[in-house]
């Protein structure tokens, strides 16, 4: 795994932001791997393509090859037989990239840990853009969580305890 770590890139966020813009039209590209487990976390993300969900309206689908992909969506827990086949979609993929995780499997391992065939999450090995918890999260859990990667970033509590540099905001009258 070490080869796969010095592969993942740190960069994908701030790129991102860059060139993909939020709203229709701007479809963010999402190539799914499932890596093992046991298959609950898939399920959910195909229910998420399903129409209640509007996941094109909010500016994301699937598609079907890495090197069309914008994020890399992993589920299960990282098998043996499957971190070749997870490093050659990564190297695939156009940068810039992102790595998303969904599900505990994905990322610690869940309930599958650490064995002879199973090398457990990815949160430990390389640097993820966006984890989505739970066993399985459900679609809108991670529906949520694709959209926060471009909410605006937080402003600083700078206005909170009234002593705000630079003063004035116009709220007196
Ligand atoms: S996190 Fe839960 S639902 Fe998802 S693959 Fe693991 S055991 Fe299955």
């Amino acid at each position: 795994m070490g080869l796969m770590r010095a592969v993942f890139d740190m960069a994908f966020r701030p790129g991102m932001q860059r060139m993909k813009p939020q709203g229709p039209g701007w479809p963010v590209r999402l190539f799914h791997i499932d890596t093992g487990g046991c298959g609950g976390c898939g399920m959910e993300l195909q229910a998420l393509s399903c129409a209640p969900f509007d996941m094109q309206g909010a500016g994301f689908g699937f598609v079907h090859s890495p090197r069309n992909a914008d994020m890399l969506v992993v589920t299960g827990p990282l098998t043996r037989a499957m971190a070749p086949v997870v490093q050659a979609a990564w190297e695939a993929m156009p940068a810039p990239r992102g790595l998303v995780c969904v599900g505990a499997c994905a990322l610690d391992g869940g309930m599958f840990g650490e064995n002879y065939a199973v090398m457990g999450g990815l949160e430990r090995r390389v640097s993820i853009d966006l984890a989505i918890p739970g066993c399985p999260p459900t679609p809108m859990d991670v529906l949520d969580g694709l959209r926060s990667l471009f909410r605006p970033p937080v402003p600083a509590p700078d206005t909170q305890g009234g002593v705000a540099a630079g003063g004035a905001d116009g709220a007196g009258g």
